[in-house]
């Protein structure tokens, strides 16, 4: 039988590469070796020493795997204190760690939300959200981009028998802005909706808006260096959680030593303020050489996500592949993740650059797009 698979023609088509890291921000890829500047591992934390030294005393300890899933023998005691830092951190009531931030997001939209209900999404959200709402069954409707007005006008709209749910990120994952949490969070009480945002890139760089009915996801994938997923909510919402997020209950729970990885990287993001400094230093370096000279997206220019719009998706290649012959590996971003004609490249920061390759990446690109 032929499957008629569709093939994606190029230059669309996605092909996956081996890339072996050498350095704390290097890595190899074909025999060659890069300056790695699209990784989000903000922080650096995936290589600090301490987060290094507890995930190997864990595995040694505990082993390679977790067995089982949480609810049957795989809720290993490191989870107790990465929830309690987590909800701390948060200003939440309770926290729930998941396998990833992928299936806490699937996992906690489409658990509270049902089809008789009504989501509203920012058109930017990443597509686990939308995955989640899809999941869930409920009607799905999209607000312009981090626009309150016309999140507004859908919330008026809305009927009186549907919960309502309002889907954002934090800090946007291809743009680097942030959205007007507050603002969100008080037109969300004004109309009796709960607002969900994923906190995916904020970690450890937005602050946080503590509300009873907001529901903050997020992963600890990225700034924490390490993998896995987590809510912070009310007791309430958590204790429903395990017992209804399909995502949480049917998986193997996470392995120990990323649990205490994950554990010792929050305690760093939320003690060790050099942490932050040395993000901050380096994006303020980035754009004091490239202000004026590019075409940045965003205007709030303090995110460790900095993205260069090209416009078609063959110039965003033809700089990657510029910026690569310079030692530097910079991705490009084209649809579908990113919207027809705003194909970019997305260059990440992170405290654990140094300040001379930062500058050197932004002397190479002022010269690549003048
Ligand atoms: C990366 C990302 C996720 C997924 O998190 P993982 O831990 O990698 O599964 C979810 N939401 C956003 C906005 C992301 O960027």
């Amino acid at each position: 039988m032929s499957l008629a698979l569709h093939t994606i023609p190029e230059p669309r088509r996605r092909y996956l590469r081996s890339v072996r890291p050498s350095g704390p921000m290097s890595i190899t890829v074909d025999g060659a070796e890069y300056i790695n500047f699209s990784s989000n591992d903000y922080f650096g934390l995936s290589q600090h020493p301490e987060v290094k030294a507890v995930a190997a005393e864990a595995l040694a300890n505990y082993g390679a795997g977790a067995g089982a899933s949480r609810l049957v023998t795989g809720s290993h005691p490191l989870y107790a204190p990465l929830e309690a830092r987590l909800a701390e951190m948060k200003q939440s009531e309770a926290a729930l760690v998941f396998g990833s931030g992928y299936l806490a997001n699937i996992g906690v939209i489409s658990s509270l939300a049902g089809r008789h209900d009504l989501i509203l999404a920012d058109k930017l959200v990443h597509a686990c959200m939308l995955d989640g709402a899809t999941l869930s069954g409920a009607k799905l409707l999209r607000f312009q981009h981090n626009n309150l007005a016309d999140l507004q006008r859908l919330l008026e709209k809305r009927t009186e028998n549907k919960r309502c749910f309002v889907l954002t990120e934090t800090l946007f994952s291809m743009d680097g802005d942030r959205a007007p949490i507050q603002e969100m969070l008080a037109l969300c009480r004004q109309h009796d909706a709960v607002l969900i945002s994923d906190d995916a890139h904020g970690l450890g760089i937005v602050e946080h808006y503590p509300d009873s009915s907001h529901i903050q996801i997020g992963t600890l994938s990225k700034a924490a260096g390490a993998y896995g997923g987590y809510v912070c909510a009310s007791q309430e919402v958590v204790d429903y959680l395990v017992n209804h997020a399909r995502s949480f209950i049917f998986t193997t729970a996470l392995p120990p030593a990323t649990v205490a990885a994950a554990d010792k990287a929050v305690e760093l993001l939320a003690n060790d303020e050099s942490l932050n400094e040395r993000l901050f230093d380096n994006i303020i370096l980035f754009n004091s050489i490239l202000e004026g000279n590019l075409n940045v997206a965003n205007e709030q220019i303090m995110s460790p996500i900095q993205p260069i719009i090209t416009g078609s998706g063959g110039a965003a290649l033809a700089a990657q592949g510029a910026l690569a012959t310079q030692g530097f590996w910079v991705q490009a971003i084209r649809p579908p993740t990113v919207p027809e004609g705003t194909s970019r490249l997305r260059v990440t920061l992170s405290a654990a650059h140094r300040s001379e390759d930062v500058e050197r990446l932004a002397e190479a690109m002022g010269e690549l797009i003048a």
